[in-house]
């Protein structure tokens, strides 16, 4: 896919190391060809991190940023402005619920729970769009990431699930308003099956998933393709080739989703 998106910038949400999904997906579009900027959650051991990470992809830019304050996005995007002036690609690919709430019962979530998921894990995405809508170029792609929870029943995913079906939601919407706007900018979201990663290991027995997903997916689905999997998807749905697609919720599991029995 090399000189796919030649010329092409980006902007990515959520990598924290290489085994994130965001990694994954900044490595697809670093191969072909697109310049990439990157955000990271404040605090100095993750800083040292992400840059150790991203280091592979020359970024433009690190711009700290917490999603849950207003001023650090406006201050995010201020530096890509600076870095970029304009871009192509706004990656969201990022989730955080209180661990309380993802190890007791979904009848004891609590309000603030509720409210902190629902808010880093979908309202950010709508909060990015609105600040990414003035500096990206016409056609430009959104895309952020989803699961299979926000759909069926899945063990200890609880309020995650809430937000995961909350940001499809906003997917939706975002997309329609976006799409008829001057700028026809896409947004799309990717339901992603079991990825070894921090986030994953924070809500349940991730080798346990895993093995399920290796087992039940028509396709073959495992530690080591699993990322780079959902990562080519990303770079189709952030080219040309999704022109005609937004607003969609696509799976890249393996099939794990077909499957009944
Ligand atoms: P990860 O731990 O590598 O990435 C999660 C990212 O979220 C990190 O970069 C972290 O810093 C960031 N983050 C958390 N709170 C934040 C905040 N307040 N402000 C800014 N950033 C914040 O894990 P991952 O699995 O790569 O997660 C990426 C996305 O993929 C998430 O939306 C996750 O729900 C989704 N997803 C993961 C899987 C899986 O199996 N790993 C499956 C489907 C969907």
């Amino acid at each position: 896919m090399m000189g796919m998106l030649t010329g092409k910038k980006a902007f990515v949400f959520g990598v924290l190391n290489e085994y994130s999904i965001g990694w994954h997906i900044a490595e697809e579009l670093h191969k072909a060809g697109c310049e990439l900027g990157f955000s990271y959650l404040p605090g100095e051991k993750i800083e040292r991190r992400v840059v150790k990470a991203v280091e592979p992809f020359n970024p433009k830019f690190l711009a700290p940023c917490d999603v849950s304050k207003d001023a650090d996005i406006t201050s995010a995007f201020q530096r890509a402005g600076e870095a970029f002036g304009t871009f192509d690609i706004l990656v969201h690919s990022l989730a955080f619920a209180p661990a309380d709430a993802l190890h007791s019962p979904f009848l004891q979530t609590s309000r603030e729970a509720w409210k902190t998921a629902l808010d880093i894990s979908a309202y950010s995405l709508l909060a990015l769009a609105r600040e990414a809508q003035n500096l990206m170029n016409p056609n430009g792609s959104i895309i952020t990431m989803s699961y299979f929870g926000a759909e069926k029943f899945i063990p200890m995913y609880n309020v995650m699930a809430v937000a995961k079906a909350a940001l499809e939601c906003t997917v939706r919407y975002l997309a329609a308003e976006m799409g008829r706007a001057e700028k026809h900018i896409r947004v799309n979201a990717i339901s992603a099956g079991a990825v070894k990663t921090m986030a994953a290991r924070g809500i349940g027995d991730i080798d346990k998933m895993m093995l399920h997903y290796t087992e039940k997916s028509p396709l073959p689905w495992h530690a080591e393709n699993a990322a780079t999997h959902v990562g080519k998807t990303a770079l189709y749905l952030c080219s040309d080739l999704a022109s005609g697609v937004t607003g969609e919720t696509i799976y890249v599991d393996g099939g794990y989703n077909i499957v009944g029995w």
